[in-house]
């Protein structure tokens, strides 16, 4: 298993965030995975956050000479709002709004990750559904809403080349460990298309592979 360096380990882990290390080691796997599989082609991320397993997938474009395209609006998911469990009050900026590029931002600098690692800020459903550049990976890891955990699956999936890697992020199947949306919305109708098969499961990231066009 190829491994993340000791500087950009250290700086992963020390952004906020929820990537574990050993989830984040199975991404980092599965994306140099990815670009054997596809070489050129880049990688994207839906759900960013302040960048912590931004620089897992980072340091793969990096290595391999791919771009990652790194979504998120930055304003947070619900769970992310004020009185929600997964609130973070130094998330917040002066108007009272979460705003985490500032953090994303820092991340990449300190990562020297800026030149490969692009922005994409704005809503994950509408840059998807415009989106026309196959991927050798997508790794979803947006909202967790069911209507926003749907709607990355519709949007982003198709984008994924055959051969290529869908990862999800916070696949749950016992609702005991954790929110349904990602288990119920994305990972099981990727399986039920027919069009992926799963390939890798390390805590509750699960790795799957598209094997059909159709
Ligand atoms: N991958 C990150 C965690 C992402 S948290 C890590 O390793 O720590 C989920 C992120 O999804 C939040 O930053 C939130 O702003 C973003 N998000 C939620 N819904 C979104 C949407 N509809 N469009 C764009 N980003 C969204
Ligand atoms: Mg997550």
């Amino acid at each position: 298993m190829r491994r993340l360096d000791d500087r950009l380990r250290t700086i992963a882990l020390a952004t906020k965030g929820f990537m574990p290390e050993a989830e984040g080691d199975a991404l980092f796997d599965a994306a140099h995975a990815a670009c054997d599989e596809l070489p050129g082609l880049p990688l994207a991320e839906i759900g960013s956050y302040c960048g912590r397993s931004t620089v897992w997938l980072g340091a793969v474009a990096a290595e391999r000479g791919v771009s990652l395209y790194a979504v998120d609006h930055h304003g947070g998911s619900e769970e992310n709002q004020a009185g929600w469990q997964w609130h973070d009050p130094a998330v917040v900026n002066h108007d009272g709004r979460i705003d985490t590029l500032p953090f994303f931002r820092a991340t990449m600098r300190s990562a020297g990750l800026t030149e490969v690692v692009h922005e994409c800020v704005g809503d994950s459903h509408a840059i998807g559904a415009e989106w026309t550049t196959p991927l050798a990976l997508c790794f979803i890891d947006g909202g967790h809403g069911r209507d926003v955990a749907r709607g990355d699956y519709h949007a982003w999936h198709a984008h994924v080349a055959v051969g290529g890697v869908l990862a999800v992020h916070d696949v749950f199947a016992d609702p005991a460990d954790g929110g349904q949306a990602p288990h119920d919305e994305i990972y099981r109708p990727a399986l039920a298309s027919g069009r992926f098969i799963e390939v890798g499961c390390t805590g509750s990231l699960r790795v799957l592979r598209r094997v059909s066009a159709a």
